[in-house]
């Protein structure tokens, strides 16, 4: 007799029931079936042993898995060819490893890409399409993963803060970005490039780095988040050491100490403002958490040191956050603490009430951040001409219209001049 799953997840830990099967079942399609891309090895290790796997052999099957789906890279239980067919059978029709949809790849004149994926429901609420970035530079491959569509937050010179939250990405959905986006960059080395990837004849890693600086507050969806990144790290998988994984958060104080306990990755703060009464009104979280409260958690944070520094995000809005004062109160403001700046210049969307600020006041600012002993700074807008750029993500389900792609390419083209 067939046996079916029916895995409800509750908060981390999926609940597996064996229950009797019906023909239903077997025709269920991919899109329903629960998936094992995400689950830790505790939850892969129960899901195995929900179709029959011995418990004896749980330990050694878990790791032929992590290795096929994280070292390999495969995404078809049929290339498991360690596994033996009546397995793989009864894998494929409890579960999934597929990929998502890929609705668009976009390339920018710069080399930068840029994907929308399509996730099924699987349980998880309404399909959702997701926006990923990659930015390839000399020494590194950066992926700039979403971790929510949509955000609760509205910050104000966000587009992804204009959208609604639609819902929290699965652990599967974030850790999938990253799966895919080396399939399409064919950075798994002993895999079969996917038709369409790009070359690759080198042995260098394209993605070395990555960023939960795409849609969303990664904090606001913390358990999720937490588990695809502990699985990028694994080093018998993924193996992306923690020291090239960034966290930007707008500043969710309580869950700061967490972050580096239980996940233990770099820490990015989107700080935007040197006083509270401004940081209200452009980064709304600090009504709730005050400047005070948020560098307070920042000097706790675990591990930090001068070889692991938190790096603090300013976005230079015209008139509005970048004086030479404000240049003068960041570096005071940030004594103490281990510390690199990034300064960004304000990227613009359709309806944005900002303008980005001159560049020879941005070099002026840098330079008074350069006196106090940071280095280099400013931070090069990339894929701006396939609105790639940091805080130009918005969905998908709200694609740009026409008539708001060409003002926005207005706006870029005089911010240009
Ligand atoms: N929600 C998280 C991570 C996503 S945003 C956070 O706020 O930190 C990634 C970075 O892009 C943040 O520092 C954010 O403040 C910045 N950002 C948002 N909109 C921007 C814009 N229009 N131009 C430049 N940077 C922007
Ligand atoms: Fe949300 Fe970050 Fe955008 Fe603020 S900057 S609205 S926290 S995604």
């Amino acid at each position: 007799m067939a046996i079916s799953l029916d895995i409800a997840h509750k908060h981390s830990d999926p609940l597996i029931k064996i229950a009797a099967v019906d023909d239903e079942a077997v025709a269920k399609s991919a899109d329903e079936k629960p998936t094992l891309i995400g689950l830790d090895r505790t939850d892969l290790g129960k899901a195995l042993e929900a179709v029959g796997v011995a418990p004896k052999q749980v330990r050694m099957r878990v790791n032929q898995l992590w290795h096929w789906l994280y070292v390999r890279g495969i995404s078809d239980f049929d290339k498991m060819t360690n596994v033996s067919k009546e397995l793989r059978n009864r894998l494929k029709f409890a579960y999934t490893i597929a990929r998502p949809e890929i609705v668009s790849e976009q390339v920018s004149v710069d080399g930068t890409r840029k994907w929308l994926f399509r996730f099924p429901s699987r349980g998880a609420g309404k399909p959702v399409e997701v926006e990923t970035v990659y930015i390839p530079e000399e020494d590194r491959g950066t992926l700039c993963i979403s971790s929510q569509v949509g955000c609760t937050l509205t910050c104000t010179f966000c587009h992804t803060g204009t959208q609604k939250l639609v819902r929290n990405l699965t652990a599967e959905e974030i850790l999938s970005q990253l799966l895919i986006a080396k399939d399409r960059l064919n950075d798994f080395p002993d895999a079969d490039a996917p038709e369409g990837a790009l070359e690759n004849n080198s042995n260098r890693r394209r993605i070395t780095n990555i960023v939960m600086m795409g849609m969303g507050e990664p904090l606001y969806n913390f358990e999720s988040v937490k588990k695809a990144l502990l699985i990028a790290s694994d080093g018998d998988g993924l193996s992306l050491s923690k020291r090239r994984i960034t966290l930007s958060t707008s500043g969710v104080v309580p869950m700061i100490e967490r972050t580096g306990d239980e996940i233990g990755c770099m820490l990015a703060i989107s700080l935007h403002a040197v006083n509270d009464e401004l940081r209200d009104e452009i980064v709304p979280i600090n009504r709730k958490y005050k400047l005070e409260q948020l560098l307070d958690a920042c000097r706790n944070y675990p591990g930090l040191s001068n070889a692991k520094r938190i790096t603090f995000e300013y976005v230079m809005l015209k008139g509005v956050n970048d004086s030479l004062d404000d240049a003068k109160k960041l570096v005071k403001l940030l004594q103490g603490i281990p510390a690199k700046i990034n300064l960004l210049p304000f990227n613009p969307w359709p309806g944005s009430p900002y303008e980005c600020s001159e560049w020879e006041q941005i070099e002026a600012f840098a330079d008074v951040v350069n006196r106090a002993g940071y280095a280099s700074p400013i931070r090069t807008p990339r894929g701006r001409d396939i609105f790639a750029a940091c805080g130009q993500l918005k969905s998908a389900s709200e694609r740009l219209r026409k008539t708001e792609r060409e003002a926005l390419e207005k706006a870029q083209a005089a911010g240009e001049a």
